[in-house]
């Protein structure tokens, strides 16, 4: 299969030391050829693999002239040892604006078409080169913001989400041989388990799959972020917290109520953890028009929110605004950590009392002096990761599309282990085991659709 030849420059747009432009498919050396020439003389054909060769770029003038603009060094990487799969070149020349323009233009005029965002991810792909968890792994190493949504990305791109999965598949496959066998040969011995052996190999399968599924509250909590809401009635420290928490000032600190009318949301990296962290108004009744709909979108965040921070004034008794928010709390589905701060000043046994009452876990908290923290990290991560899991080593997922593709796949191998031991025709957990074998190609992307495989990769950048 022929394919076009895409390019883009992969550094970042601006001035800079040095800029990458790529260039990938059938024609790359023909066309960087027209645009680099190697000082040694050789021509890029010539030039080894991988191996990095300095020369001259030139770009093409109105009237078809060459003109050198830029030395740079190059590197021919041969098909299909290349990332993309491909036959690559790498031009590696100044950071110029103009400068990496100008030579992307050339490559253009020579032949290349614009490369789409994340089109040389999606060939790598395509090419067998990496699984689709993989590729969501890269993605989410660009993107990574903090040092464990790092370490998870890096070892997603590993690929030891595809590998357990594979190894699951691999194991249902066998099972279905025998299956199969016993089918077509019912009167004879043939297969090579039985079908006790069948239905604990399917027992085993499912069990594997369902601490693959688990995985994902972890995955979830570092990679995408936790939806964590602030909330508490006016001037019990909200924005300081928040504030303390995404590590500057962001939300505005004054003891005049009412400060905060908006939604803030940022993320903010905790322990190991990341919260999409939204500090809200302070629900209050209020005749204040603006700060009236800013509670209101208050309530619908807590609605929402998988992780609530409840913050209360440790330095006075409860009021009638906190018993209201309290009775708001008790109605929403997620985590509600109750946050005691001003614990610097002190802790009100009605306060606490009333906290202890509203949820178990209960902190006690400084935003100003930060005292605490370590407190509220230990039990935000308790609630929302496995300590056991190691985020450089093990298979987590780290996506709603991995996680429904597992949960199908346990749904699927489950009903065929149920169909074996409950007696059933043996054909009948044919379905349901081929089906947890599509979801398990699902997942790392042998089989799913070209919408969803567009749809993922147009969320890279341009050049990557
Ligand atoms: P919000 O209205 O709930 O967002 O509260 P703010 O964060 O604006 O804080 C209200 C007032 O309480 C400000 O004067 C803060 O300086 C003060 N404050 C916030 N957190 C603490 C704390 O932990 N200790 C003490 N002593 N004061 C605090």
């Amino acid at each position: 299969m022929t394919t076009d030849t895409i390019a883009a420059v992969s550094t970042p747009r601006g001035k800079g030391g040095v800029a990458l432009l790529r260039v990938s498919g059938d024609r790359a050396i023909e066309i960087a050829e027209r645009v680099f020439s190697p000082q040694n003389g050789q021509t890029l054909h010539e030039i080894p693999s991988r191996k990095a060769t300095y020369g001259t770029v030139f770009a093409t003038e109105a009237d078809g002239a060459r003109i050198a603009v830029d030395d740079a060094l190059v590197t021919v990487f041969r098909a299909p040892a290349s990332f993309t799969g491909e036959d690559t070149v790498e031009i590696c020349c100044h950071g110029g604006i103009l400068l990496t323009e100008t030579v992307l233009t050339a490559i253009f005029a020579a032949g290349a078409r614009p490369a789409t965002a994340g089109e040389f991810t999606k060939r790598a792909f395509l090419n067998g080169k990496m699984g689709l968890s993989s590729a969501e792994a890269l993605a989410d190493l660009l993107e990574a913001q903090n040092r464990e949504q790092l370490l998870l990305a890096h070892s997603g791109m590993k690929g030891r989400t595809e590998a357990e999965s594979r190894a699951v598949y691999e194991e249902l496959r066998h099972i279905l041989a025998s299956v199969y066998v016993v089918i077509d040969y019912p009167d004879e011995d043939l297969a090579d388990m039985t079908r006790e052996e069948m239905t604990e190999a399917l027992a085993g399968c499912a069990e594997k799959l369902r601490r693959l599924a688990a995985t994902y509250r972890t995955g979830h909590a570092v990679a995408e972020g936790i939806g964590t809401v602030i909330c508490g009635r006016p001037n019990v420290g909200k924005s300081s917290l928040y504030n303390r928490l995404v590590g500057r000032d962001a939300a505005i600190v004054t003891d005049v109520e009412g400060t905060t009318r908006d939604l803030l949301t940022e993320t903010a990296a905790l322990g190991r953890v990341t919260l999409r962290l939204t500090d809200t108004a302070g629900l209050r009744e209020t005749g204040d028009a603006v700060e009236r709909i800013g509670v209101e979108r208050a309530r619908n965040e807590l609605e929402t929110a998988e992780l609530i921070f409840a913050v209360f004034d440790g330095s006075r008794e409860p009021d009638e605004a906190d018993k209201a928010l309290a009775g708001e709390l008790r109605k929403v589905g997620g985590e509600v950590v109750a946050v005691i701060n001003k614990s610097d000043v002190g802790a009100d046994p009605k306060t606490v009392d009333f906290c202890r009452m509203l949820c178990k876990n209960v902190v006690y908290l400084s935003a100003k002096t930060g005292e605490g923290i370590e407190e509220l990290t230990a039990v935000v991560e308790r609630l929302f990761t496995d300590g056991a899991l190691d985020l450089k080593e093990d298979a987590i997922l780290t996506n709603a599309r991995q996680h429904a593709a597992v949960l199908r796949a346990v749904e699927n191998a489950e009903r065929a282990e149920r169909a074996l031991r409950e007696g059933y025709p043996i054909d009948l957990c044919c379905h349901d085991a081929e089906e947890a074998m599509a979801a398990l190609a699902e997942l790392d992307g042998r089989a799913v659709s070209e919408e969803l495989v567009s749809e993922i990769f147009s969320h890279f950048c341009v050049g990557k």
